[in-house]
């Protein structure tokens, strides 16, 4: 299973440089949801840019490397050594966790654009002296950036899989069920609920895989898997256009690896299947 491993685990996040700091860094400058980069090397920015932007975000420390993180204008064009590349197009392209601090980057910055003024009494806001958060110097109502955490899982029935083409993927994809997490309920709640409304299957206890944050546009991904119960399929057809259990010799079109929960879920299901690269 893939997973952000020791080098993500080697940054810390700050809301301020350390005092007097002065080491090397790496910019993420981010304009609608697209990185820089370097035009030849494909790598982020080791120098201030200087390029103009709405708001400058220092996101913390890799060992002794600071990460800042540049909300460009929507106009800005680079000049020719540079390109924009659109943080989901970008996966692979630059080392695994630069490109988690640059949905981290993304998540902030469209944190602070959308949280100038205080959503109670209206006011404008100001950054937290010490926190990432926006607070109203009128009412003191505080905003952290917002995370929707959503649940996904991966559901067996013996040696099968289900699987399902969701209306919004391109294409004929297949992949694991996922979904939003209701104010109120608990993650295990959540993933068997949306198991019986997408597709009419009752479940066992959801266990717990792993999480990922999914910057598209404030997820968190929480990773479930758990075994068929009971119920015949039957799709929410607004949601869902087809849905089925397979098997690891005749799998459908689907994520294996890569970036997403989904896939890693997908890939180490297809191991304990014998099935190996
Ligand atoms: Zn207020």
């Amino acid at each position: 299973m893939v997973s952000f491993g020791p080098d993500n685990e080697r940054f810390n996040p700050l809301v301020h440089p350390p005092e007097g700091f002065s080491g090397t860094a790496i910019y993420i400058a981010i304009r609608k949801g697209h990185v820089m980069v370097h035009d030849e090397s494909g790598e982020l920015p080791t120098v201030d840019p200087d390029v103009p932007h709405r708001s400058r975000h220092f996101l913390g420390l890799i060992d002794d490397t600071a990460v800042w993180g540049l909300d460009i204008g929507d106009d800005h064009n680079p000049t020719d050594d540079w390109r924009f590349v659109h943080l989901r197009q970008l996966y692979g392209g630059i080392p695994e966790h630069h490109w988690v601090l640059a949905g981290r980057a993304e998540q902030i910055a469209t944190f602070e654009r959308t949280h100038q003024f205080c959503g109670q009494c209206g006011s404008p806001t100001e950054s937290h002296h010490r926190d990432r958060a926006r607070v109203c110097p009128s009412c003191r109502h505080m905003a952290f950036p917002r995370l929707t955490p959503a649940v996904i899982m991966r559901v067996t029935r013996g040696e099968e899989i289900l699987l399902a083409h969701g209306a919004q993927f391109p294409g004929r994809f297949f992949s694991t069920l996922a979904g939003f997490v209701e104010p109120g309920e608990s993650l295990e709640h959540a993933v068997a609920r949306e198991v019986r409304e997408e597709v009419g299957i009752e479940i066992g206890t959801p266990r717990y895989f792993g999480s990922q944050p999914w910057p598209f546009p404030h997820s968190l991904m929480i990773g479930f898997t758990a075994e068929y119960e009971s119920g015949e399929i039957a799709i929410q057809e607004e949601e869902i256009v087809e849905a089925g259990w397979f098997t690891a010799d005749a799998m459908p079109p689907s994520p294996k690896g890569g970036m997403s929960i989904a896939g890693w879920m997908i890939e180490d299901w297809l191991g304990q299947q014998g099935v190996v690269d």
